[in-house]
């Protein structure tokens, strides 16, 4: 009996181990599937314009319903449809559903909808071949949304591969008038120099530089030096994360021209979000004009 005990015991991590790694092909095994057994769907979060309250965008972000773990985030599954070999297919299908999307809000008799921009996340290796390409032409072909209201949001890290390839790619899709946003910024490895190369309109300030308002002086300046430089490159500018009013004034004192985070709206599904934000009158309370301005 004592023997069968310890035996257990040293058995006991091993058995941790064989879970976590059964629980994990369990997930992948789902995943291949979760696309065709319509788990998937693709949420989208709210731009705000701090200046008139208004919305002035939306990010796509996508979510899968598991049957059994409930609401799972990209985080969790996208590194694993990744390894299995599944990105383009997802990426396809939320590029094709948000385009889709925002040309039927489009239709809607809404006095804002018609100006809005629909941010699709792009992975780093759809900019590695030339399926990025294909996969907005087709979205865009199929959707007959006008590529201007199509804004692609790239990380820094998916520009650093490959640089000359990713902006010959970058560079055909802005001659078809679609917007190119660096996500993150200033989180990866790009340069200041590096910048230069590609045809970026819009810089998405990350959220952990927004999160140092009210943390101190040397956090906040920092947040202000970066919207700083991205005004003196002449980019467009986009805070994310922004959970406190405090954040938002900050923000758009300085020159944010949208922001973007909990305070506003969580990603949500698109029934919500247009009831929130297309049909009804909705406005967030505006905070006034740039210091700049
Ligand atoms: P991201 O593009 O930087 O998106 C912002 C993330 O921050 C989202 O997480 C969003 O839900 C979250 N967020 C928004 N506002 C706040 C806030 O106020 N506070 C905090 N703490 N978080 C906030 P999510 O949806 O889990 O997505 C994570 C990342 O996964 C995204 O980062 C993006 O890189 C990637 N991703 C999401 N959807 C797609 C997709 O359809 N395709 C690809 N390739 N990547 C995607
Ligand atoms: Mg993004
Ligand atoms: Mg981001
Ligand atoms: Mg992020």
């Amino acid at each position: 009996r004592a023997k069968q005990e310890g035996r257990n015991q040293s058995h006991f991590y091993s058995d941790q181990l064989h879970q976590a790694v059964r629980h994990r092909m369990y997930l992948e095994r789902d995943l291949r599937h979760a696309l065709r057994n319509n788990q998937l769907q693709v949420y989208y979060q709210a731009k705000i314009n701090p200046y008139n309250g208004h919305i002035g965008g939306m990010e796509a972000l996508l979510r899968w319903h598991h049957p059994v773990e409930g609401v799972l985030t990209p985080g969790v599954f996208l590194p694993m449809a990744e390894e299995l070999g599944l990105m383009f297919e997802i990426d396809q299908w939320v590029m094709r559903t948000a385009c889709a999307q925002l040309q039927e809000w489009r239709s809607l008799p809404f006095l804002h909808a018609q100006e809005l921009t629909m941010a699709v996340n792009v992975s780093a290796i759809q900019l590695q071949g030339d399926n990025l390409i294909y996969t907005v032409d087709e979205a865009l072909h199929s959707s007959g949304l006008d590529p201007r209201y199509l804004e692609l949001e790239i990380t820094e890290n998916a520009l650093i591969r490959d640089p000359a390839h990713v902006a010959a790619i970058l560079h055909k899709l802005v001659a078809r008038g679609v917007k190119l946003s660096l996500d993150d910024f200033g989180t990866g490895y790009s340069s200041f120099g590096h910048l230069k190369l590609f045809p970026i309109h819009v810089l998405k300030i990350d959220q952990s530089f927004v999160a140092g308002v009210g943390k101190g002086d040397s956090p906040e300046r920092l947040l202000a030096a970066m919207i700083a430089f991205a005004q003196t490159m002449e980019l467009s500018l986009v805070a994310e994360g922004i959970e406190t009013e405090q954040q938002a004034s900050f923000c758009a004192e300085r020159g944010c021209e949208l922001l973007q985070g909990y305070l506003y709206s969580r990603p949500i599904p698109s029934n919500e979000f247009e009831d929130r934000y297309l049909t009804g009158s909705f406005r967030h309370e505006p905070i006034g004009p740039p210091q700049s301005a």
